[in-house]
C-alpha cells in the first residue's frame, strides 16, 4: 500500500483520445520538472486547432467544447506552448510546465461540459505533479514581449491567451481556490506592465464571466436551469440565466425549419456520444457535484429515458442509471 502510494506513475482517470497525438513526440525532450499548468485558448475552431496543435506539437492536451480531451504531446515531454515566457525569473516556461489548449476564446464563457472536462484534467495533473491551485495559470500570466515600437522594455502583456482562467468566477467553476497573487517578474523589474487591462484581469477584480457563471454548479442554491451549451447559431443570452421559477418563461418563438421533420425518437437508437446529444437538440443542464444532485438538476425527470448522463465519453440514459452510481462530474443532458 505504501509502495503504491509512492509510485510516481498511476492510471490516468481521464479518457483521452490519441487521434491527434503529435508526430513530434519522439523529438521532444523529457521535461526535468513540472512546476506549472498553463491554460490556453485556441482562438480558433476545433478541427483546425487540433490539426495545427498536432502538426506542431504545441500542447500536451486539447479540450473541446463538448468536453472531449485529446492528448497531443506526451505529458512527460516538452510541448511548445508558451513561446517567449518567464515566471518567477525563469525563462522558457515550456521547460517546466504542462500546456492545455481549450477550444474557445480568451474572453468568452465556455460550455459547462468543457469546463467540467478542464476541471477533471487539471485536478488529475495537479495531484500527479503535486501542484497547488496558484500553480494553475493562463498563458497571459507567463508570456512576455520583447522591446518593440510601443514598449521600450521587456513587458508582460504580449498575449491575452487563456485570460478568462484567471477570473475568480471561472476559477470557482474549475474548483481552484487561489490564483497567483502578483507578478513576481514585474515586481522584481525584470518586466514592465504592457497591458493594464490584462493586469486587472490577472490580479485585480475585473471578472467579465460573472454573469455567465452566475449559476455555478458549486452554488448550493442552484437549480440547474441554466443551459450553457449554446449552439453556434444561437445568439448569446444578453442577461444572466433565469432564476428558478415555478412558471418557466415560454421560449421565444424560434421559427422552425420547415424541411426538418422530427425524427421518430422512440424508434431511433439512443445517442452514443455528446456530439450526437447536441445534434439531437439536447442541452447540458448541469454537472453533478456534492451540492448539485441529479434530481436538483433534472427534477422528477432524473430517471426519464429522455434524460442522459455523460461521463468519460459514456452516454447513459436516465432510465438505465443506477442512483448509487451517479457520480460527481457527471453531466446531465435534457431536451431543450
Ligand atoms: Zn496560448
Amino acid at each position: 500500500m505504501l509502495v503504491s502510494a509512492l509510485l510516481p506513475t498511476r492510471a490516468f482517470a481521464i479518457e483521452a483520445s490519441d487521434r491527434y497525438r503529435s508526430p513530434r513526440n519522439p523529438e521532444r525532450r523529457i521535461r526535468s520538472s513540472t512546476e506549472l499548468i498553463v491554460l490556453h485558448t485556441t482562438e480558433a475552431a476545433e478541427h483546425g486547432s487540433l490539426v495545427k496543435l498536432c502538426d506542431r506539437g504545441e500542447a500536451h492536451y486539447c479540450v473541446t467544447e463538448a468536453g472531449k480531451v485529446y492528448r497531443i504531446v506526451d505529458r512527460d515531454r516538452e510541448a511548445f506552448h508558451a513561446g517567449r515566457s518567464m515566471w518567477c525569473g525563469k525563462e522558457d516556461v515550456d521547460k517546466f510546465s504542462i500546456g492545455i489548449e481549450c477550444v474557445g476564446n480568451h474572453d468568452k464563457a465556455m460550455p459547462a461540459a468543457q469546463i467540467a472536462a478542464i476541471r477533471t484534467l487539471v485536478k488529475e495533473l495537479q495531484s500527479m505533479y503535486r501542484l497547488s491551485d496558484d500553480k494553475v495559470v493562463c498563458h497571459s500570466h507567463v508570456a512576455y514581449g520583447a522591446p518593440n515600437k510601443w514598449h521600450k522594455k521587456k513587458h508582460r502583456g504580449r498575449k491575452r491567451c487563456g485570460m478568462l482562467f484567471a477570473m475568480p468566477s471561472v476559477r470557482a467553476q474549475l474548483g481552484l481556490k487561489t490564483r497567483p497573487a502578483y507578478d513576481a517578474d514585474v515586481r522584481a523589474k525584470r518586466l514592465v506592465v504592457g497591458d493594464d487591462y490584462l493586469k486587472k484581469v490577472l490580479y485585480g477584480n475585473v471578472d467579465t464571466m460573472r454573469a455567465a457563471y452566475a449559476s455555478a454548479p458549486a452554488a448550493p442554491k442552484d437549480t440547474g436551469l441554466f443551459s450553457w451549451f449554446r449552439r453556434k447559431e444561437e445568439k448569446p443570452a444578453a442577461a444572466a440565466p433565469q432564476p428558478a421559477a415555478a412558471a418557466k418563461p415560454k421560449p421565444s418563438p424560434a421559427p422552425k425549419p420547415a424541411s426538418a421533420p422530427k425524427p421518430a425518437l422512440s424508434a431511433a437508437a439512443p445517442p452514443g456520444s455528446v456530439k450526437e446529444l447536441v445534434a439531437r437538440g439536447y442541452v447540458m443542464k448541469g454537472t453533478v457535484s456534492k451540492d448539485m444532485t441529479a434530481s436538483k438538476i433534472a427534477g422528477s425527470k432524473w430517471n426519464s429515458p429522455d434524460t442522459y448522463y455523460t461521463i468519460r465519453n459514456k452516454v447513459i440514459p436516465g432510465s438505465k442509471i443506477d442512483p448509487s452510481h451517479i457520480e460527481k462530474g457527471m453531466c446531465v443532458w435534457m431536451r431543450k
